[in-house]
């Protein structure tokens, strides 16, 4: 049994596990088998050609999931992971930041090198120097 628990601990080691994304993965995951269970029940059984694409349908997305979920879960490369990771989190938190600041702030976009800025709200023409890359670009209030 130590042996056995030995491999596994070892197989494990250096591999990235979960995060949000893959939970959200998950999540998306299990509505799709629910949705696929409690849709199958309304599908009348002489349907034969609806049940069978909705079926192929159900098939290729669920496995490719459950493989993309696996393949994220036991990658060795960590970096790259953790990078689709913030990416994935950043696109939600720039959002519910918008949503927050929407009265005070303004969100722009660098032209020179993309970056999101968070400015204060206020009319008329401004000119932005961009922290990143010291670009220097007019927004309008
Ligand atoms: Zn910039």
């Amino acid at each position: 049994m130590g042996k056995f628990k030995n491999k596994i601990q070892r197989f494990f080691y250096g591999r990235y596990g979960g995060d949000t994304l893959n939970n959200v993965l998950l999540g998306v995951y299990l509505f799709i088998v629910l949705a696929y269970f409690i849709g199958s029940l309304f599908i009348p059984p002489a349907a034969v050609k609806v049940k069978l694409i909705v079926s192929l349908l159900y098939y290729v997305l669920t496995i490719t999931l459950f493989l993309l979920i696996f393949y994220r879960m036991l990658s060795r490369n960590v970096i790259k992971r953790r990078r689709e990771n913030d990416r994935f989190c950043g696109f939600f938190r720039l959002r519910k930041n918008k949503i927050r600041d929407r009265k005070t702030h303004v969100y722009r976009k660098c032209p020179n090198c993309r970056a999101v800025l968070r400015l204060p709200r206020a009319k008329g023409k401004h000119h932005v120097v961009c922290p990143r890359c010291k670009h220097r670009f007019e927004v309008k209030g």
